[in-house]
């Protein structure tokens, strides 16, 4: 993979922050791009910590949601930039959850032909998933994150303190991507999970921290083995071929991780029905996904048309990942009818 990272992962990670970047001279000044929630709740005080530090930074914000993650909003934070003096020796530095990383990721790896950037992400989901890995993008009108390139943060810091001020909801929407690595990869993670329930709901620091570690960990580990997806990171994929479908059919209404709860649910009736899992092990996981009160079913469950529809379609075939175990799962080959 391109240049590894640091990921630095702690209560108050953004105290750091100003180090890093005085010692690493990523940019002579930084774009912080975030939405107009996150600016509110965080964008002065990283302000003020680079310019104790001596660092220049200038903040670009947009509306909040993922409406906002299109190519016009990308276009008018370049214009911004360019307004601002924004040239080839500074950098982005991206605020918030994983609608502003994808955007301001995507916004750094075209901006003059790229420039460098860092994420921050706010949100448990964007810290689990969508900060590491280096996939950015947008929306088009005929689909999610359609627009796109790989292109991997200079570093990743992520400040647990952020996560206090979370809706509950999507604490529990991060939960749905946390749970799917302890299936795919990790029965400790995923035993963890089940033991520690009301103590990642309430936020406890260690099994916050616990957990993410552990997402971040083997997501790294996945992707740094297979950047660009030919292999082995698509089984990061695992419920997201329904799930994706599930998304689009409620008019992106339902959070992602709530729609790949549902799409993972699926995915293991399947496989039981296949005979790859015992039918206790997809018990044992539905059972998880409702104990952090994630849906596990939809009243308009998506067609085979639906599910072929998927950008991760090759040719006449689907690739589903099918969990054979909790912790270990494959990649199989369905051929499109
Ligand atoms: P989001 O960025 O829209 O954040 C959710 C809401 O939480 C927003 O309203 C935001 O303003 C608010 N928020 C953010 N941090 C907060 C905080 N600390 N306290 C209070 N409110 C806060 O959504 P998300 O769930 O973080 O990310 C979803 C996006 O991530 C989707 O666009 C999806 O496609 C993308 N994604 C990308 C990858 C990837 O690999 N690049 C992986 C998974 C998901």
């Amino acid at each position: 993979m391109s240049k590894k990272y640091p990921v630095l992962i702690k209560k108050g990670a953004i105290t750091e922050l100003a180090n890093y970047l005085k010692k690493h001279q990523t940019g002579k000044k930084y774009a912080i791009i975030t939405d107009d929630k996150v600016e509110k709740l965080f964008a002065t005080k990283l302000q003020n910590k680079l310019k104790r530090a001596g660092i220049k930074s200038e903040v670009l914000s947009f509306k909040k949601g993922e409406k906002s993650k299109v190519m016009a909003t990308v276009e008018d934070l370049a214009n911004r930039m360019v307004d601002a003096g924004f040239t080839r020796q500074d950098a982005v530095i991206s605020l918030g959850g994983g609608v502003v990383g994808d955007l301001a990721g995507f916004l750094a790896s075209i901006y003059m032909r790229g420039i460098p950037y860092i994420q921050v992400p706010t949100t448990l989901l964007a810290m689990v998933d969508s900060a590491i890995g280096g996939k950015t993008g947008v929306d088009l009108e005929s689909g999610k994150n359609l627009l796109g390139t790989i292109t991997q943060p200079k570093a990743v810091f992520m400040d647990l303190d952020f996560l206090s001020k979370l809706p509950q909801n999507q604490i529990r929407n991060g939960m749905g991507e946390v749970i799917k690595y302890g299936v795919i990869k990790d029965k400790r993670l995923f035993k963890f999970i089940e033991q520690n329930v009301e103590k990642i709901l309430t936020l406890e620091p260690k099994a916050i921290e616990h957990i993410v570690k552990k997402s971040v960990a083997i997501k790294l580990k996945v992707v740094r083995k297979d950047e660009h997806e030919k292999g082995q990171r698509m089984i990061l994929n695992y419920g997201h071929t329904y799930g994706h479908a599930i998304e689009k059919m409620s008019g992106y209404s339902l959070l992602h991780g709530y729609a790949i709860s549902i799409g993972m649910v699926i995915i293991n009736k399947i496989a039981v029905q296949k005979g790859y899992l015992k039918e206790e092990d997809a018990q044992r996981i539905k059972a998880l996904f409702k104990a952090f009160q994630l849906p596990t079913t939809t009243l308009k469950k998506p067609t085979n048309k639906d599910i072929q529809s998927d950008k991760k379609r090759q040719g006449k075939y689907i690739n589903l990942v099918i969990p054979t175990k909790i912790g270990k799962a494959i990649i199989h080959q369905e051929k499109c009818q």
